[in-house]
């Protein structure tokens, strides 16, 4: 039995490592380079005795960076003026934020919780300070207090934290969190409500598909996009169906005009992107003949008549072969009327069945007549490059079109 043993470990001084006071002393410099590798260091130490001085890391860079002025600037100032100035600070600084990264570290692991506030006070700036984020969800559950206390607070100097804070409660999870999150949905500021809403869709429980559901039909595209985007990552099944009619409806095309000109009369939409527009054609008839429901879209305009759907002209993207990054293939055949067409140079391309050398996805697209076209695939994105000059036989007036079965 030893001595030690019989007079317990009084001399704590024997469990000390020496390079703790130093490592803490370097804390107060100046010198954010120095203060950063002090701060690593404690870090892999983990010792209590460093808690405040890591704390004060972070305040001094709260403090005596202007943060704090540029924030109260909020109120009065205009808020992108402040962001701006903000964000100038923000590039001067980043040995700064990487000595507060490496302050945030070792606080989490030391675990203490006096930590909790400071962190989240810094939290905006998690964009440069991915660590602060990070430790405060090491903290985990005890943080959700101070988090919650943030995301419903309306000073403007909170409010700037409310995506960051949402995004840590989310990574935090559980059913605290989730309860914070699930209020903040009905926030009246609408950048809450979507910050909650995407922090949901990463908390991946069940419990948020109501409520996220509901936020489906608010006011602000922001939100009732943050909240589509959610329920589809939580891939709840009954929540699917609601998603798709959701997505489909915001892709719908928007009428423009009826116009009537002496080639006949144009039903006017104005799309987002080839694809659906595609899909908005295919719901719709024409049985007269001179009559165009047309959709302009960046990528193309789409139109259908009598003879059905045709693609204005090809798109510029479309003439670069050497963009091409695989080999397409056609795989269904032409209208008769769009072929001809196409064959008398009153339109650059005909509308055919293609199929994506990548990833074999099909769909229809313009293709030039005799001539390689690059088309892009709406699944996979990629660059296919088709060539017509094969299928095409006869000439114009007795054309015809073959296709490997
Ligand atoms: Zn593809």
């Amino acid at each position: 039995m030893s001595l030690r043993w019989l007079f317990g470990p009084t001399k704590k001084k024997e469990n000390e490592n020496p390079e703790v006071k130093k490592l803490i002393k370097t804390l107060k410099n100046k010198d954010w380079t120095e203060c950063e590798t002090a701060a690593r260091s404690l870090g892999k130490i983990g010792d209590a005795r460093a808690v405040q001085s890591l704390i004060d890391v972070i305040q001094n860079a709260i403090r005596d960076r202007g943060f704090v002025q540029a924030f109260a600037g909020l109120a009065t100032s205009p808020r992108q003026q402040a962001l701006y100035r903000l964000k100038q600070e923000m590039d001067r600084n980043k040995s700064m934020f990487a000595a507060c990264g490496a302050a945030a570290e070792a606080l989490a692991r030391i675990g203490d919780p006096r930590a909790i506030k400071p962190l989240v006070d810094f939290l905006t700036f998690d964009q440069r300070a991915p660590e602060v984020a990070t430790s405060l969800v090491a903290f985990g559950e005890p943080a959700v207090a101070q988090l919650s206390a943030t995301l419903k607070s309306a000073d403007p100097f909170d409010r700037m934290r409310h995506q960051s804070t949402a995004a840590v409660l989310g990574r935090i999870g559980g059913p605290q969190a989730m309860d914070v999150l699930i209020g903040a949905l009905k926030d009246s500021d609408l950048l809450v409500r979507e910050a909650a809403a995407k922090a949901l869709g990463q908390c991946g429980e069940a419990r948020a598909t109501e409520p996220l559901m509901a936020l489906l039909k608010d006011e602000s595209s922001k939100v009732h996009n943050a909240a589509a985007q959610s329920l589809e990552k939580l891939n709840i099944p009954s929540a699917q169906e609601p998603i798709v009619r959701k997505k489909r409806a915001m892709k719908t095309p928007k009428f423009v005009e009826k116009r009537r000109t002496p080639s006949g009369t144009y039903e006017v939409y104005r799309g987002s992107d080839a694809e659906s527009a595609r899909d908005f054609l295919k719901s719709k008839t024409v049985n007269e003949k001179q009559y165009y429901i047309k959709v302009e879209t960046s990528t193309g305009n789409w139109g259908k008549d009598i003879d059905g759907l045709y693609l204005e002209r090809l798109v510029p993207f479309q003439l670069e072969i050497n963009s091409a990054q695989c080999e397409g293939s056609i795989c269904g055949m032409p209208t008769p009327a769009g072929l001809q067409y196409a064959a008398n140079r009153i339109a650059d391309n005909f509308v055919v069945q293609v199929k994506c050398g990548k990833c074999g996805h099909k769909w229809e697209d313009g293709i030039g007549y005799k001539n390689m076209t690059v088309v892009r695939c709406p699944s996979c994105n990629s660059l296919n490059k088709v060539d017509s000059g094969p299928h095409i036989t006869g000439m114009p007036g007795l054309l015809g079109f073959k296709i490997e079965i």
